[in-house]
């Protein structure tokens, strides 16, 4: 929920008081955010804001973990923090704690014909 109200901030401020019509949003893989349930609080807390509407686009950053004795790096489909190679706990996280507003889209100012 606090991430909606997050993205929904970063858009907003991005938007410059145009209307949203997609936001795209880069989560990573440890993050664990549920795509639904985002695109359901957006959809609430955008209510009455320029977001309103809004259609949610989230991509899902895989998680790489890098272990620092031996400097190999590697992708994880589950959280399993010890290194393949050596066995080190010595590991850091590369990617998929990200989560950020990518892009977003806002509607096309309609320019009335008034001849
Ligand atoms: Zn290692």
């Amino acid at each position: 929920m606090s991430i909606a109200s997050a993205v929904l901030d970063t858009a907003a401020r991005h938007a410059a008081g145009r209307r949203v019509t997609v936001v795209r949003v880069r989560a990573g893989q440890l993050r664990q955010v549920v795509p639904d349930s985002l695109a359901f609080y957006i959809e609430l807390l955008g209510r009455g804001g320029p977001c309103e509407g809004a259609r949610l686009e989230m991509e899902v950053v895989p998680a790489r973990l890098r272990c620092a004795p031996c400097a190999r790096d590697w992708a994880i489909d589950v959280p399993a923090f010890r290194c393949p190679q050596c066995g080190g706990a010595e590991v850091s996280v590369l990617a998929g704690e990200e989560l950020e507003v990518e892009s977003i889209e806002v509607e096309q100012e309609s320019t009335a014909c008034t001849a």
